[in-house]
């Protein structure tokens, strides 16, 4: 589906995708799943669309010299299911992306549009009309929330399922810019403000994300809650990653919360907590109920109740963290 009046271009060198980036309300595109929603509800209005997926290495998968997984930015969530070579580094990677939508949407959406997606309120992501009939709220230019009654504060949600899985296993970003290439820990993806949730300046893409493979020792599991298993967005997920778990090592954990705020969060206490040695059944359900502490989801999407999507967080915790320990029990004695 292509709008008419809005330009379409498919660039093949990153210096002129990033130039005609930088030109006022050009947007990027890659599978379109989620931008064209927001066209058609009217709450982004690109002039011009710059289809990433001609780009160099762009829709590759592969393994560098030093082992890291590179996967191109405008791979499907499809490929990621289906790759031989992500199966053999991160397994979890595949089984997330399972996960996101169903698979028409999986065919078409990619890994870097997965990441890329808007945070979602159900006070915003409605028709133009609809929108309306209430006073504009912060996102849409306003000054007010309609969830929380505080100004110039969005509560909408980040519902990426890669983000969280990613997030954990300390993945890294390449972004192409019209000064060249930068590289950033996907954590530095985001600014912390719902209404404008990305750090990427005008003109930048990410054109691929490297992931250190799992190797010996490290463990890594996703969970995720929504209504449909066959498709919906998350309720909230839960990712993490043990890198050194069951080798004997000193082991490194990382715990990262999804869909319950503008952004993926980790919660360093758990990680702490579980990193102790002699971390026992007690300290799964304290770190288990940090968890639930952190998350702090609003009333701004269908079907998720405040206090539900807490416990839920804090069932998918003491499951996840769980096995997580009882793996190092078993691989320690
Ligand atoms: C019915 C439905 C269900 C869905 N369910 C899920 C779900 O369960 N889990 C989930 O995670 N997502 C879900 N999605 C959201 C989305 O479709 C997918 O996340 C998909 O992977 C997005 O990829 P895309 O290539 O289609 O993105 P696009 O629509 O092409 O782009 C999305 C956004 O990212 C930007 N962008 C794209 N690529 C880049 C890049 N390389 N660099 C910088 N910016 C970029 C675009 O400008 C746009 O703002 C769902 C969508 C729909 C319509
Ligand atoms: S959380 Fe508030 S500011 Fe953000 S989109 Fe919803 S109503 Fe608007």
């Amino acid at each position: 589906m292509i709008s008419p009046g809005v330009r379409h271009v498919r660039p093949r060198e990153y210096q002129e995708a990033c130039a005609l980036l930088h030109e006022r309300q050009a947007a990027p595109i890659a599978g379109g799943t989620e931008l064209y929603l927001r066209m058609k509800q009217g709450v982004a209005t690109p002039r011009s669309l710059v289809d990433l997926t001609d780009l160099p290495g762009m829709r590759q998968i592969e393994r560098l010299a030093d082992g890291t997984l590179r996967l191109g930015a405008a791979v499907t969530i499809s490929a990621l299911e289906r790759s031989p070579l992500v199966a053999e580094a991160a397994p979890v990677l595949a089984e997330a992306a399972q996960r996101v939508g169903a698979p028409q949407i999986r065919n078409m959406g990619s890994l870097g549009g997965n990441l890329c997606q808007e945070t979602m309120c159900w006070w915003y992501n409605r028709t133009a009309l609809w929108r309306q009939a209430k006073e504009p709220c912060y996102k849409a230019g306003g000054s007010l929330c309609h969830v929380v009654d505080q100004e110039a504060v969005c509560y909408a949600a980040y519902r990426s399922d890669l983000a969280p899985i990613l997030m954990s296993l300390e993945a890294e970003l390449i972004v192409q810019g019209r000064q060249g290439e930068r590289r950033m820990g996907i954590d530095e993806l985001y600014s912390g403000d719902a209404a404008f949730p990305f750090t990427l300046a005008a003109g930048e893409l990410i054109s691929a994300v490297l992931v250190r493979p799992l190797g010996e020792g490290d463990v890594a599991a996703f969970a995720k809650h929504a209504h449909r298993r066959s498709i919906d967005y998350p309720l909230v997920s839960l990712a993490v990653a043990a890198r050194g778990w069951t080798n004997g090592a000193a082991g490194r954990l990382r715990i990262v919360l999804g869909a319950v705020s503008g952004m993926p969060i980790r919660v360093p206490e758990a990680e702490a907590l579980l990193e102790a040695a002699g971390a026992g059944e007690r300290s799964v359900a304290e770190a288990a109920a940090l968890v639930a502490k952190h998350a702090k989801p609003v009333r701004n999407v269908s079907f998720g109740a405040p206090a539900y999507r807490r416990h839920i967080a804090k069932v998918l915790a003491r499951r996840l963290l769980g096995d997580l320990l009882a793996r190092r029990r078993a691989s320690s004695g």
